[in-house]
């Protein structure tokens, strides 16, 4: 019988139960006990719904109250020292105070939070685990086995998942030696648990190796075989599995599938390639997972394409060698479909959240096992839905595929090249040497919050909550005068999010009620969902730039999300490459910077944080993302005249290895944020000059602490030794819609103040 597995399922809970209850505990509404018993049910829910479903391998351990690489760190005992004065607290209270550092006045304790990070290129992010050179791992919690436990308690046999050790090693760091020196004494821990949980009666343990997707070398490959050999050493009759994902394995393919284990994991809808290479290669002895699935995305799978895949590993390993799944962890997704209500119905069949993937998986698995004839109704309704969906009017747009196709390399360029706009910008705008501006929001009070919430149920009217926000909008610009800005900004009071802005005003784009994916910790996003070609019907903050900048002489920058953010941050649509769906955007965004150029806004800003998280996870895929990004962005901006100042914006310093690529956005001005590594993007512009205008952050947004004048003018004049004085903007790191006023009032007037300094001392004669 062919296996119908899962990886890895939500661990959120349909509402965000997990989100309220952790933050509660936090603010001390409730206690330990509570929040416990509700992650227990949040396990218990989805465990029964997954064997409902049909599910044989159920994941266990999957589960977790902040990130399972932090619960694996706990789980080997690897806890930094700094985090040693905290032993007076309860394990749960310590574990957050990893996850977000901990305070205590009275104690005299201030530690910081571990670090986080990107997990892979997905938008969820993990809590990097510290190794010391010596560290001697010790088994610090029982988490997986108790959760099994729980599980066969409820008749539910699961397969524990842990983190494998290899990948474990590899996501940590360790400064200054090898991390895989490590090893014997990881595996001393991993090896009792996995006893453990060979007692407690587990038939199958899944660990999960994704960064063995960056490539094996030969170190690894032996680390790899010396930790599969030891582990199923322990676990004898138990299947050990282990699953990769995200990309496929390369040349490693071969030797991964040699190493003695009973099954592995391939994701094939990142790299379905694989298969056939592992029906030639794959020992007898070992199972094959198929990832079929899409675990990341949310559209409803193809069955007929994806049941022909394991039909064929099934005609050359038979049907006991196969397991069905998802392609990774359905973590990536929100939980489930149901609710959405007010979704459009014909886009609402097109999606498959994590429930439905669970239901999927059963389908293909159950054709396999019982025959076609079996699932007869279900494939045929899945087929007229991809076959209408291939056709819906609602998806294509000719004017857009027309105008897709049409774009012409002209339209890429500006006019002329950065040095003489540079000659025309100046003699229009007057600005000062080291011109101050912000990155675009203010913050968003609770006035502003409660009001866009009275609007959105309709206690508000539509001309109350424009009342409230050019408001605002007046107080905002009246404060930038006053402190003496140079270039202002409106303080972006209209929108909750610089992505939902622009998608709800976006043709092709829907939105879901509750589409939350833990995004990390307590955290969640929802993602819009681009389901179709990508138009702009109509301007989008015309109006709002026009009003800001009627009050006042001094230039208000109009701001906008570039396409690549827009696109990063949303779920994108399958049917066409990604590239496409950002050049649409782009189109859409190029039609509003001619309108906020036409409307005599003069500078514009088009902010593409995102431009480095959309980095391929591997390198050699690079230069063919940054081409096209690049390209997506001199689409949206280079349709201006030199007068018209364009700007960009980036966050997330690591700016070293793509600067080149950020150069060849040839924007006017970039601000970065820099702040947190000042050091770090200097030494980017020592290797690189880079050839616009520039903004290094001042001063870092993300902390209520306010800076004094003089460290940004140490800042600044750092700043000037590899920065040409003529190119140099003031600003701070990021927007500032996180803080409160208290906080911006005399944060900004200190940056004020310092560029003032430095502007003075610049032009003293004799001083450079
Ligand atoms: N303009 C946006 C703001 O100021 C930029 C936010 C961002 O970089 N993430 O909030
Ligand atoms: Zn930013």
């Amino acid at each position: 019988m062919a296996i119908a597995s899962n990886l890895g399922f939500p661990r959120i809970g349909p509402k965000r139960e997990l989100k309220k209850g952790v933050e509660g505990y936090w603010a001390g509404k409730i206690k330990e006990q509570e929040l416990r018993s509700l992650g227990l049910s949040i396990r218990k829910e989805n465990w029964l719904f997954q064997q409902k479903a049909g599910i044989v391998q159920i994941p266990s351990n999957d589960f977790s109250f902040y990130d399972h690489l932090l619960d694996t760190s706990i789980m080997v005992g690897a806890i930094p020292v700094r985090y040693r004065p905290l032993a007076h607290l309860s394990a749960l209270d310590q574990y957050f105070a990893m996850a977000r550092g901990y305070n205590d006045s009275a104690k005299g304790l201030a530690i910081v939070a571990a670090e986080m990070t990107k997990w892979f290129d997905t938008n969820y992010h993990y809590i990097v685990p510290e190794f010391e050179k010596d560290q001697q791992f010790s088994l610090g919690s029982t988490k997986a086995i108790d959760e099994f436990l729980e599980a066969k308690e409820m008749g539910i046999l699961t397969t524990p998942v842990l983190p494998g050790p290899i990948s474990f090693l590899a996501l940590g760091k360790g400064v200054g030696f090898d991390k895989y020196n490590l090893l014997p004494s990881l595996l001393c821990v991993y090896a009792q648990v996995l006893s453990r949980l060979v007692q407690a009666g587990a038939q199958s343990i899944q660990f999960d190796e994704p960064a063995l997707v960056f490539g094996i070398d030969k170190k690894m490959e032996a680390a790899l075989l010396q930790a599969y050999t030891a582990l199923s050493g322990v676990a004898k009759p138990v299947r050990i599995s282990i699953a990769t994902y995200f990309e496929g394995l390369g040349s490693g393919l071969e030797s991964v599938l040699n190493l003695p284990v009973s099954c592995v994991h391939l994701d094939l809808v990142a790299a379905s390639e694989q298969l056939e290479i592992a029906l030639t290669k794959a020992p007898e002895s070992l199972s094959l997972s198929l990832g079929v699935v899409d675990g990341r995305n949310i559209w409803r799978s193809d069955l007929s394409t994806a049941y022909q895949l394991v039909k064929r590993a099934v005609s050359v390993l038979g049907t006991d060698r196969v397991a069905v799944a998802p392609s990774c962890s359905l973590l990536h997704v929100p939980v489930s479909l149901d609710g959405e209500t007010d979704l459009d119905p014909e886009v609402g069949g097109w999606l498959a959240f994590a429930r439905e993937k669970v239901a999927e998986v059963a389908l293909i698995t159950r054709a396999i096992n019982e025959g076609e004839d079996s699932v007869r109704e279900e494939f045929a309704a899945n087929k007229r839905i991809i076959d209408q969906k291939k056709i819906s009017k609602k998806i294509y747009n000719q004017a857009v595929q027309k105008r897709t196709k049409e774009v012409a390399p002209a339209m890429l360029l500006r006019k002329s090249p950065h040095s003489v706009r540079k000659e025309v910008q100046a003699e229009t705008y007057h600005l000062p040497t080291f011109p101050t501006t912000t990155i675009g929001s203010f913050p968003q009070t609770n006035a502003i919050r409660e009001a866009r919430a009275a609007y959105k149920s309709s206690d508000l009217s539509q001309s109350g909550y424009e009342t409230v926000l050019r408001s605002e909008i007046e107080k905002v610009i009246r404060f930038q005068e006053e402190i003496g800005l140079d270039v202002l900004v409106h303080g972006e009071a209209e929108r909750n999010d610089m992505v939902e802005y622009f998608g709800e005003q976006l043709s092709g784009f829907v939105f879901t009620k509750n589409g939350w994916v833990q995004s990390y910790g307590s955290r969640c996003v929802k993602p819009p969902i681009i389901f179709g070609d990508v138009a702009r019907p109509t301007p989008m903050t015309v109006r709002w730039a026009r009003f800001a900048q009627s009050l006042t002489k001094l230039p208000v920058k109009g701001m906008l999300t570039g396409p690549i953010t827009i696109l990063k941050w949303s779920f994108v649509r399958n049917d066409q490459p990604v590239r496409d769906t950002c050049l649409q955007i782009a189109l859409a965004i190029r039609d509003e910077v001619r309108d906020l150029e036409a409307d005599g806004i003069g500078i514009i800003q088009i902010d593409e944080p995102a431009l480095r998280e959309g980095l391929p996870l591997l390198r050699s895929r690079w230069p063919s993302y940054l081409s096209w990004a690049v390209d997506a962005f001199r689409l949206a901006t280079s349709c201006v005249s030199d007068k018209t100042q364009i700007h960009t914006h980036m966050c997330y310093a690591e700016f070293n290895d793509i600067i080149e690529s950020i150069g060849a956005m040839d924007a006017d001005v970039i601000s970065m944020e820099s702040s947190r590594s000042q050091m770090e993007l200097l030494n980017a512009f020592t290797k690189f000059k880079y050839p616009n205008e520039i903004g290094p952050g001042v001063y870092d947004i993300h902390s209520p602490r306010v800076p004094s004048k003089e460290e940004m003018v140490v800042a600044l004049q750092q700043t000037l030794t590899v920065i040409d004085p003529k190119n140099l903007w003031v600003n701070p790191d990021c927007g500032l819609k996180t803080r409160k006023w208290e906080e911006v009032r005399p944060a900004l007037l200190a940056m004020v103040e310092a560029a003032k300094i430095v502007r003075a001392a610049a032009s003293k004669p004799g001083v450079s």
